[in-house]
């Protein structure tokens, strides 16, 4: 399946919405992280909604979303920027295997923050706590409160009994209500996004990104009429990590000279391993610049 994100706007109720398609990054972050089903799922869900966050973002512009959950589930942390480059990991990649054991992986309570930033400059940060165990609704509630911005999202995976390619669609939806926008209107879609047949039947529309989304629109119940849908822009989303044997290197750095020696002294080379992608980075006294 090719990756896609689809952007748009419905004119009544006035909504502007995200559909993805991005099987491929959610396989690489599979491999990488070696998950587990069960972990696949987790991080995959989070990874569906951070692809479409892009949509939200202006030029040059990231976000950094961090989920911890009180169950096994642990932390989530990914990245999407302006480009649909996006990377993320979880701190439990085992978990398990399928159906999710919603109560032992999530527990009951999700702290969620965001930031969002250009460069090194933040430009807003935010936390709430959430109770729904899914990282879509999660995320979704996150922007409703914090934000102040009615948000509606899903996502939904299925898996291949292929080690190269272990997911086979990962697909997801997010919605946001515009400022003249119905509210009674948008609670009616919300909850037909939150619906568990919504969930799984998005892994069924076929055809071409606009197919795929108009698809997955109606069945959220929205008019996509060519009247009141205008799709925008089409992205790859795709896995992309910004680690570096520079950056890792300024990391190990701040650690205090003496002590870099003495670990040195003790064994020749040491490895960093970026937790984003997984890859490592060696590193021996020879890369300590001249004292
Ligand atoms: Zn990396």
């Amino acid at each position: 399946m090719n990756a896609f994100l689809i952007r748009g706007l419905l004119k009544d109720p006035a909504i502007r919405f995200a559909v993805t398609e991005c099987a491929p990054l959610c396989s690489e972050a599979v491999i990488r992280h070696d998950a587990d089903p069960a972990g696949a799922a987790v991080l995959g869900e989070a990874l569906i909604v951070s692809s479409m966050l892009p949509v939200l973002l202006d030029e040059a512009e990231s976000y950094c979303i961090r989920l911890q959950y009180n169950g096994q589930a642990g932390k989530i942390i990914a990245e999407a920027n302006d480009r649909a480059e996006i990377r993320g990991f979880s701190t439990a990649p085992q978990l398990g295997l399928l159906p999710l054991d919603q109560d032992r992986i999530f527990g009951d309570t999700a702290r969620v923050s965001l930031i969002r930033s250009a460069g090194a400059r933040i430009l807003n940060s935010g936390e709430t706590e959430s109770h729904l165990a899914s990282p879509a609704a999660d995320i979704a509630f996150f922007f409703s409160v914090s934000d102040q911005v009615e948000t509606a999202a899903n996502a939904a995976l299925r898996f291949n009994p292929d080690p190269k390619q272990p997911v086979a669609s990962a697909r997801g939806i997010l919605l946001q209500a515009m400022p003249q926008c119905d509210p009674v209107a948008f609670e009616e879609i919300r909850k037909q996004v939150e619906r568990v047949p919504f969930r799984t039947g998005m892994l069924d529309a076929a055809g071409a990104p606009e197919d795929i989304a108009m698809a997955i629109l109606q069945a959220a119940g929205c008019d996509v009429s060519p009247g009141n849908l205008v799709f925008g822009q089409t992205i790859d989303p795709r896995f992309q990590c910004r680690c570096s044997r520079e950056k890792l290197l300024q990391a190990l750095l701040t650690v205090d000279r003496r002590e870099l020696e003495q670990m040195f002294r003790e064994q020749p080379e040491l490895a960093m391993r970026c937790e984003f992608c997984g890859t490592a980075y060696r590193f021996s006294a020879g890369d300590l610049p001249e004292a």
